[in-house]
């Protein structure tokens, strides 16, 4: 792979120690369940709960698809969470997204119970991340830390530039990285409206990319050697490219993730992942 980093195969380690967990919980007489809250018609969402469903299946996890119309108020909405939180059976919810406009994302997916927030979108999740002990942390963020990790680069005092500061993506990660020392700078459009953002990448030995703009980051911005994470998705024709410039990043990177086949396969690997340590705290209860 040159200097690529392969998420398939990471992800396919990821996978068998979740299927080892998996047959051990079984054998426990747990069953890990989740359940995916789709609410109103979206065909992008049914491209991925489909993905899930056949994902969780192969694993072993029993999967569960909860449509509801999209009249729904943002009360029964919470209602209906609520008795997916006190249903036993039930290890995992997944809430789908987008929700119709008048619904609180932020206070549904606070009405999960964190135990069962396998996307780690609770505030009391993203809480314990806060405090440098990540219970449930968003599938994405904990892909981007899984990747770095396989590096096996040392953080300490490593210069780390996140680009991009949603709430699933950009903020856990620089989170989870400052956790190990590492010294990160978070950009986002303010950065890039000030004309700041080529000095903060030229800088960075790790740099990590989460916006959505196809080839925001020219390949003559990477620092020689460092550590490039591209965890965009954009469709340009009929190609599915990342936020970098991948053909001139790659020069210059010592190692660098692919898009497709980088970020994304971790991401749903640690999924399932999650589902399992859900699953593992239920138990606790
Ligand atoms: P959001 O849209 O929530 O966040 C994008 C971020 O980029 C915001 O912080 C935004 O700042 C910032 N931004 C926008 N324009 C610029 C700019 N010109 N310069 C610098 N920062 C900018 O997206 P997500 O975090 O959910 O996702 C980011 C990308 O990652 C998307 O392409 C998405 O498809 C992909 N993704 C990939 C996954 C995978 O598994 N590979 C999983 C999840 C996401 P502001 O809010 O201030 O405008």
């Amino acid at each position: 792979m040159g200097n690529l980093i392969d998420g398939k195969a990471i992800a396919e380690k990821i996978r068998e120690e979740v299927n080892k967990e998996i047959e051990e919980l079984k054998a426990e007489g747990i069953t890990p369940k989740l359940v995916a809250v789709q609410v109103g018609e979206d065909p992008a969402s049914a491209v991925y709960t489909n993905q899930q469903k056949k994902n969780c299946e192969k694993a072993g996890i029993v999967y569960e698809l909860k449509n509801i119309s999209s009249d729904i108020t943002e009360g029964h909405l919470m209602a209906e969470i609520e008795k997916l939180n006190n249903d036993k059976s039930i290890t995992g919810i997944i809430l789908q997204l987008p929700l119709p406009q008048g619904i609180d994302v932020k206070k549904i997916q606070a009405t999960i119970l964190p135990e069962k927030d396998v996307e780690g979108v609770n505030p009391a999740n993203m809480g314990w991340i806060v405090y440098g002990m990540p219970h449930l942390a968003p599938c994405t963020a904990l892909a981007v830390k899984e990747i770095i990790d396989s590096t096996e680069v040392n953080l300490y005092g490593k210069d780390v530039v996140m680009v991009g500061h949603s709430d699933i993506v950009g903020k856990p990660v620089a989170l989870l990285l400052v956790s190990q020392f590492a010294t990160v700078s978070i950009c986002h459009i303010g950065t890039s409206e000030a004309g700041m953002l080529e000095d903060y990448v030229r800088r960075a030995d790790i740099l990590i990319v989460a916006v959505g703009k196809a080839n925001l980051i020219p390949g003559s911005w990477i620092k020689e050697g460092a550590i490039v994470v591209d965890v965009g998705i954009n469709r340009v024709g009929d190609k599915i490219v990342g936020d970098v410039e991948f053909e001139t990043a790659k020069e210059r990177a010592s190692l660098i993730t692919p898009v497709p086949g980088g970020v994304g396969p971790v991401t749903t690997a640690i999924l399932l992942r999650n589902v399992v340590r859900a699953a593992k705290w239920a138990k606790k209860q």
